[in-house]
């Protein structure tokens, strides 16, 4: 019997998938049937993003898994009405994306790019910036995109700092975990980065109590989740000087509302959720092979603990 393969992600992305799950699940030597409309009761797989519009699972009686195109899982792992094994992505090419975003606004705030670029006010000033080696960044997430950033971090000479839930060990990043370790990470951090999930436990976990562990001047980037960050807490750290600066791709409410402080604030960059992008030639690769081990009976890839919610 033919593998009944759904497709419910935004319209506009099928004519990109299509060919690529095709061929992949082609090459993988299974005899499928792949579209965008199969009746709920008869599909094995859903390859699924967020805005696809699917959220009651309950008609989809034979479903055997269900393989988000996004790496962020917030919106579908706690959804009661689907009970088979949700895998994530882990896509190549989107962590190579987000280490090159990342990597490219360290780099900005390390080498005071902004301040030069602003400044063209016949000021001469030349303070050379310290090397990467004299400069302390720390990543609150350690997956597939905290640790790949770290580690291009480290690569340039900066000082790394990672944290995470559970003890990790990356060649060249300090790495800490714990409520302790997350003290002892941000004393010490000129920049953080965070690449956390949103679940329960990470919610609002820079908030003012956790903004004031960093030195006076820090910066901010956040590509991970809007919620990770209380709102309130940061206006105010920016306003005192605390905080510097912060880069934000990623919030609450998005498209960010125009009348978010946000917009308006001289120490805010808003970058509207382009960090990175699930790329459809290695995420087409990923669902594939997830789907011909689920027909082989092989352990699926990069499963969702539903219980810790990423
Ligand atoms: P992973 O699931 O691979 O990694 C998550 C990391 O966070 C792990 O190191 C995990 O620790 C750590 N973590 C989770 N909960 C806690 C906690 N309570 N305390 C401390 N550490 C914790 O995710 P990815 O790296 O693939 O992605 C991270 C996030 O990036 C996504 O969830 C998504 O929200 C965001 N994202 C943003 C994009 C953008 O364009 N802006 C694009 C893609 C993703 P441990 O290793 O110990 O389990």
């Amino acid at each position: 019997m033919a593998v009944n393969v759904l497709f419910s992600a935004r319209p506009e992305l099928w004519p990109e998938y299509e060919p690529l799950l095709r061929q992949g699940l082609t090459e993988a030597g299974l005899d499928f049937h792949l579209a965008t409309d199969i009746p709920a009761d008869q599909v094995d797989y859903v390859v699924y993003a967020p805005n696809g519009g699917q959220c009651d699972f309950t008609p989809f009686t034979r479903l055997k898994a269900v393989l988000s195109l996004w790496a962020g899982v917030e919106s579908i792992s706690d959804n009661e009405t689907l009970t088979v094994p949700l895998a994530r992505m882990v896509d190549g090419g989107l962590t190579q994306g987000m280490t090159e975003w990342v990597v490219g606004h360290v780099l900005r705030y390390h080498l005071g790019m902004d301040r030069h670029i602003t400044q063209q006010d016949g000021s001469w000033t030349p303070d050379a910036p310290p090397l990467a080696s004299q400069r302390t960044v720390c990543v609150l997430g350690l997956g597939a995109l905290g640790e790949a950033a770290a580690r291009a971090l480290a690569a340039l000479d900066f000082h790394v700092l990672g944290w995470s839930r559970t003890a990790k060990d990356i060649p060249g990043v300090t790495c800490q975990h714990g409520a302790d370790g997350l003290r002892e990470a941000l004393s010490q951090t000129e920049i953080v980065v965070l690449l956390l999930p949103d679940t329960p436990a990470t919610t609002n976990i820079l908030n003012a109590d956790t903004m004031a562990l960093l030195p006076e001047e820090a910066k901010i980037l956040n590509p991970g989740r809007g919620p990770l960050i209380d709102d309130e807490a940061l206006l105010a750290a920016l306003n005192s000087g605390q905080i510097e600066h912060a880069t934000l791709d990623v919030f609450r409410t998005e498209p960010l509302p125009p009348e978010h402080p946000y917009w308006a604030h001289p120490n805010v960059t808003v970058t509207p959720h382009i960090a990175s992008e699930t790329r459809p030639v290695t995420a087409a690769q990923v669902i594939c092979e997830n789907i011909r081990r689920g027909e082989a009976g092989e352990p699926f890839l990069h499963l969702v603990d539903r219980g810790l919610g990423y």
